[in-house]
């Protein structure tokens, strides 16, 4: 699935021809995403376009996927929907980085950049620290964190105050 995808690239070869790179990569080979993960099967796919603006070198890039979070509340499962757009600028060095200030910077390693890396960094950020499902998964554990969306359900319907009492009597 992935060795259409490279890796490794120069991405001023790519930006001089205003190359793009899209297809699927699979999660179970990004291991510093795989902690947060409590399903490593899927995909996500991604698009990357690669221009000038100047003699600058930039990235933009799409991820779309789903990838299954661990739930904060109940530990169960969390789908948790990725729709990530980014740009990025090629630097040849952290000092050029640290500079930069309208993108991001993505610092060159030996004339190239891992597009893998720059993908699992950019779905690493996009991931909330505590994932929760949007539904009152722990209906026992009546918690503050659940009040605004105890409020947005009774506004959106009025028989869900109904439904959960009906539960709790369960
Ligand atoms: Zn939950």
């Amino acid at each position: 699935m992935s060795d259409k995808f490279p890796d490794r690239i120069d991405p001023l070869v790519f930006a001089e021809r205003r190359g793009t790179v899209a297809g699927q990569l699979a999660l179970a080979q990004f291991e510093r995403l795989s902690d947060y993960l409590v399903e490593r099967d899927g995909a996500v796919d991604v698009r990357l376009e690669f221009d000038k603006e100047g003699k600058r070198v930039v990235l933009s890039g799409q991820i779309v996927g789903t990838v299954q979070l661990e739930c904060q509340s109940c530990l169960q499962g969390v789908a948790w929907p990725l729709d990530i757009r980014f740009k990025l600028a090629v630097v040849a060095t952290p000092t050029e980085a640290e500079r930069l200030e309208d993108y991001e910077p993505i610092v060159l390693d030996d004339d190239k950049i891992s597009l893998h890396a720059v993908v699992e960094d950019e779905i690493l950020l996009a991931i909330p620290d505590f994932p929760r499902h949007e539904h009152r998964c722990l209906e026992r554990n009546s918690s503050s964190d659940n009040d605004y969306t105890d409020s947005r359900t009774k506004a959106d319907n009025p028989f869900s105050v109904l439904a959960k009492l009906k539960k709790t009597g369960d």
